[in-house]
């Protein structure tokens, strides 16, 4: 029987539990889901500290430590372009057939809806905590991110010394104001 595979794209800056627990929602509705790690071309900018092969491997060890079979999911880096209205296209270039779309993202949620796609929202985990953009604003302040990122986003950070890259890109950004 054809398989039924969702999608998730999101930037990972870093992979965090909210991500995780939408994984593992998905998981339930699908057989298989594509992770597309967005905005690949980024990296070392205060809000975009991580390259995609860093992401991959706190997204691919995170999903290895939750036992999740390999054999259920994808991991595919995707850079941006700057045509919205292709978008879906160039996503779908890169990817295996894919049926349902997963996100909370406006942009992202209107852009596959025009082409047809189902896209469904995915259930909210502790969005006031559970975002990039917390862990990195904890990260800065020394307060404690871990908690809210699996392990294997700690060990790909303590590996790359990425709590001193965002500190020091947060230095060269405010000296270059
Ligand atoms: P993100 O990492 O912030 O989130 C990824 C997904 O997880 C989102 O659907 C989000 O709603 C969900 N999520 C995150 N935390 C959650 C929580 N606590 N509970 C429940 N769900 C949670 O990434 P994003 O910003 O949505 O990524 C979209 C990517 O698509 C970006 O890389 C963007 O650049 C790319 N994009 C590119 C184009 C283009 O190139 N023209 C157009 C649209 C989108």
């Amino acid at each position: 029987m054809k398989n039924v595979r969702g999608i998730l794209i999101g930037r990972m800056q870093p992979v965090h539990n909210g991500h995780m627990e939408v994984i593992k929602q998905v998981l339930s509705e699908v057989d298989e889901i594509i992770i597309g790690i967005g905005s690949a071309q980024m990296s070392h900018e205060i809000k975009d500290p991580f390259t995609a092969g860093e992401r991959i491997v706190m997204m691919s060890q995170a999903l290895a430590d939750s036992g999740i079979d390999p054999s259920r999911y994808y991991i595919i880096p995707m850079q941006d372009i700057n045509f919205n209205a292709v978008w879906v296209s160039h996503v779908k270039m890169l990817t295996p057939p894919f049926s349902i779309v997963y996100s909370g993202n406006p942009l992202v949620k209107q852009l596959f809806k025009e082409e047809g796609f189902e896209v469904r929202q995915p259930h909210l985990y502790d969005r006031l905590h559970l975002s990039g953009s917390e862990v990195r604003r904890r990260i800065l302040n020394d307060e404690n991110w871990k908690e809210l990122v699996p392990n294997a986003t700690v060990d790909l950070i303590n590996e790359i010394n990425g709590v001193e890259r965002i500190k020091n890109l947060s230095q060269k950004e405010v000296s270059d104001i």
